[in-house]
């Protein structure tokens, strides 16, 4: 069996004392603190790189820290752990008890590329004639048919997408370390554990689900992702533009609640994360964009965490707008500007229009796993993993199964770091406890020994 990423999977090695399903910061930091005790530790993420929703943000509220320079330690760390085996482009697809243990399926996605081969030299890269809209760039910028997938990334190697490459050979050709194979299938594998963390993360939901906002007809209505990465230092286009046609924007909007707080669309609860996000997007953009109007449209600003309401009053004191309203409608115009309808609840429902540039709509965070249950835990009825026990917020109610992060509902990074650190000292301690019923039962070999020294 190979891994083919990071610290390669040795053909023989199938049993891991835990398995973390997820290598975003709250898997990481998991695998971290396990490793560090000495647990052999296997880290599987379904992306070709480790790093999660986290490695593509710009800065962090509140302290507005640069969010890869956090990351990136992290993910080093673990690519370097010796006690750390990583496989990325792959999925875990199931996970049943096997005695004692657990058994997990897996499946490994073609890369098309030999990664016990490939340097991340990007060679092949540099000749690929296709492009197509860069997944880590949220379909803003171009990324070649076969690319090592961003800059930072943990492991180094070329992915190709078979959905976009003409087949032409260009890459085959130019790679001097002859590592890509166009023949390449997926693979399944079974490995077992003797205890999981669970940390599977989020995706924002869908724009569809709001059609008065229009997303669909204008590039200029984005998603919170899209602004992190017009923030981010090496982003997209190097600086905050209009996807549409370039404009540095002189209004933009914030939306939110935009996905979240709706029973209509089967996201009551609230996000957590989007009005302190937004607001530090705002205080970004008013940085990046020195001279435009920002406007936050919100229905309550939920600043709960610590330092969160005074980086809420600094961004009022920079001068960003925050408008009590509702926004019924966003309507692209021919000449490109998007009108905004709302409803200020504090000027007893007075109907506003207002015209802006860019309008970012906050959308709710839902889970990233679908069935929680072939996954060997349960699912609240928000979606969200089950943690019956308050007085265990890392346990899923399955024997040796954990949670950590947003798998288990929306949560900022400080909170998914202090859940990933209760994952792994429960999973710790089952192990312990587990090894030492094991002793308990097993034959005394004092007796034998005595036994024979009689003899
Ligand atoms: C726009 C935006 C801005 C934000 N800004 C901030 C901020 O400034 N400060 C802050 O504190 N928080 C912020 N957050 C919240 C922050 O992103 C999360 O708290 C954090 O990323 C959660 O990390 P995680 O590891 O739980 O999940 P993720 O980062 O989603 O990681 C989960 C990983 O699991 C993998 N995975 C899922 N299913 C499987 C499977 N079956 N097999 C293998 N792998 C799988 C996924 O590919 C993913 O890499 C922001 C969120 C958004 C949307
Ligand atoms: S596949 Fe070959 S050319 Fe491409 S990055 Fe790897 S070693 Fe370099
Ligand atoms: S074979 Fe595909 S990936 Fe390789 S250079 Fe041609 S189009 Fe790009």
């Amino acid at each position: 069996m190979s891994s083919g990423n990071g610290a390669a999977m040795r053909e023989t090695e199938n049993h891991f004392d835990v398995v973390v399903v997820g290598g975003g910061i709250a898997g990481l930091q998991s695998a971290l603190d396990l490793a560090d005790q000495d647990y052999r530790v296997l880290v599987v993420e379904k992306q070709p790189s480790i790093g999660g929703r986290m490695i593509s943000l710009s800065k962090v509220f509140p302290t507005l820290d640069c969010a890869s320079c956090i990351t990136t330690p992290k993910m080093s760390a673990a690519a370097h752990h010796s006690n750390i085996t990583l496989m990325t482009y792959t999925t875990v697809d199931a996970i049943e008890p096997a005695g004692d243990n657990h058994r997990l399926t897996l499946t490994q996605m073609a890369r098309y590329v030999d990664t016990s081969a490939c340097i991340g030299c990007r060679q092949c890269e540099y000749v690929c004639p296709v492009e197509y809209p860069d997944p880590f760039e949220q379909g803003m910028g171009a990324l070649r048919a076969i690319s090592v997938p961003f800059a930072n990334a943990i492991p180094q190697y070329a992915v190709l997408n078979p959905e976009y490459c003409i087949g032409c050979g260009a890459c085959v050709r130019a790679c001097a370390s002859d590592a890509i194979r166009l023949d390449q299938q997926p693979k399944t594998l079974t490995v077992e554990a003797g205890a999981v963390v669970l940390a599977t993360g989020f995706h924002l939901n869908s724009t569809s689900l709001k059609p008065q906002y229009n997303a669909s007809r204008s590039k200029d209505i984005v998603s919170p992702l899209q602004v992190e990465r017009l923030l981010a230092p090496h982003g997209p286009y190097g600086r905050v533009l209009r996807p549409s046609d370039g404009k540095i924007p002189d209004s933009v909007a914030f939306v939110l609640c935009a996905g979240s707080r709706d029973q209509s669309i089967g996201v009551p609860y609230c996000s957590r994360v989007c009005c302190m996000y937004s607001i530090k997007q705002a205080m970004l953009l008013s940085g990046a964009l020195p001279t435009a109007d920002i406007t936050i449209y919100y229905m309550d600003i939920r600043a709960f965490g610590k330092g969160f309401e005074q980086f809420y009053q600094n961004a009022k004191a920079m001068g960003i707008s925050f408008v009590k309203g509702k926004v019924a409608r966003i309507t692209p115009q021919p000449n490109g500007d998007l009108m905004a309808r709302v409803e200020a609840i504090e000027e007893d429902g007075r109907v506003m229009e207002n015209r802006h540039d860019l309008v970012v709509l906050a959308q709710g965070i839902v889970p990233e796993l679908v069935s929680p249950e072939r996954l060997g835990a349960a699912k609240e009825e928000d979606g969200f993993i089950r943690r019956p026990d308050p007085l265990r917020p890392a346990w899923t109610g399955r024997e040796g199964i954990f949670v950590a992060g947003t798998a288990a509902g929306p949560k900022d990074i400080v909170d998914s770091i202090m859940e990933a650190g209760s994952a792994a000292m429960e999973a710790s301690h089952y192990l312990t406890q587990k090894r030492a019923t094991a002793d308990a039962n097993a034959p005394s070999l004092e007796l034998e020994v005595i036994g024979a020294a009689s003899e």
